[in-house]
């Protein structure tokens, strides 16, 4: 049988099964075709979340199809267009829209499909952008910000979306309120900071090392404290006098007790996230007596990444690359993540012949 043209094969980085990093392989594909109102996007760069981690895990047992592809977030090139697209043309730079739904449900139609009972992540349940070549439907790219490099636009959806939502959204943060951002070195932190500041807060920001809380003022943090420090929600209230409007979670465990202390009374905790521990010690005398509002966020819809874009557009908003490796890495990238070592996201170059920029 002859042999397929180079050109008709795509490299990805793939969890072929449950476990520790020894579970990614790169394989070969057959390159994808797109269908009616699809596109196909050369991936440039990609970026890791804790998902990844999960995912690859298996945690919780059963929850996770395999082999997967990783990744839900990624930036790259337009190279084909499905039947029907309009507003695209090849050699568009995009960044793509990480979230899938069934499109036709009442949360679907409204434009909120985080509402959706069928909403996933690419890289969940659906192969994710740690490859060379992805499919995704035309309505679900938008425009690359010309002034971020691919591993920025790479790292830009899922965390600023995240924080988006968080904290215009669904916290309604108000300016000159004022707002701890927990996690400041993580990609969900660091954008978290970047977003109140646009909003027009105050930030107190939160990390476990000196070099990170420094960090956090360059990126806007107007002060900051170490989380390792079991009086920090006591030495919040001192710059905040009567508590902080708002508390920005996503780590979860002894966190998010001593966060509804910091929080003023009538104050909103928002939280997307538990990478700490999903189980926590609730006093809830002081949720009801102090009129705490505890607020659950996941993801955002395409209008507000559109938001993000927006302003990544105008350099309001600019992610922090903690490190980038190239796709045949992809276990070193993991290990990376896992370890915490970096302030900022750990992303992945796809393409071999464009590097993306590397901060
Ligand atoms: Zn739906």
């Amino acid at each position: 049988m002859p042999t397929p043209p180079e050109a008709a094969r795509s490299r990805a980085l793939v969890t072929t099964r449950h476990g520790g990093p020894e579970v990614l392989e790169i394989l070969e594909r057959e390159l994808p075709k797109p269908g009616p109102g699809e596109v196909r996007v050369q991936l440039r760069a990609a970026a890791l979340n804790h998902l990844d981690l999960w995912v690859r895990r298996g945690i919780p047992a059963g929850h996770w199809p395999v082999p997967i592809v990783p990744c839900a977030d990624g930036a790259g090139v337009v190279d084909a267009l499905g039947a029907g697209v309009v507003g695209l043309a090849v050699g568009d730079p995009v960044v793509l829209y990480p979230v899938r739904s069934c499109g036709n449900c009442t949360a679907c139609r409204a434009g909120d499909p985080p509402h959706c009972k069928h909403f996933g992540m690419l890289g969940e349940h659906v192969d994710g952008c740690a490859q060379e070549h992805l499919v995704v439907p035309a309505s679900s790219v938008l425009p690359k910000p010309a002034q971020l490099g691919w591993a920025e636009a790479a790292a830009l959806p899922t965390t600023f979306l995240t924080a988006w939502r968080m904290l215009a959204t669904t916290a309604r943060l108000q300016p000159g309120e004022t707002v701890v951002v927990h996690g400041a070195s993580s990609g969900v932190g660091s954008a978290g900071i970047q977003v109140a500041k646009v909003l027009g807060a105050r930030v107190i920001a939160t990390a476990r090392r000196d070099a990170d809380l420094q960090r956090a003022r360059e990126l806007g943090a107007n002060d900051v404290l170490r989380s390792d420090d079991p009086e920090w929600s006591r030495a919040a209230r001192k710059l905040c006098p009567g508590g902080v409007d708002v508390v920005f979670e996503h780590i979860g465990g002894e966190l998010f007790s001593a966060s509804i202390r910091a929080l003023r009374r009538g104050g909103r905790l928002v939280t997307c996230g538990a990478t700490a521990g999903h189980q926590v010690d609730l006093d809830l005398r002081k949720i009801f007596f102090h009129s705490i509002a505890v607020l659950g966020s996941t993801m955002g819809s395409l209008a507000e990444l559109e938001t993000v874009v927006t302003l990544a557009g105008r350099g309001a908003l600019r992610p922090e690359v903690g490190a980038v490796f190239p796709l045949r890495e992809g276990r070193a990238a993991m290990q990376a993540l896992e370890g915490r070592a970096h302030f900022g996201k750990i992303v992945l170059q796809v393409s071999d012949d464009e590097a993306p920029a590397a901060t």
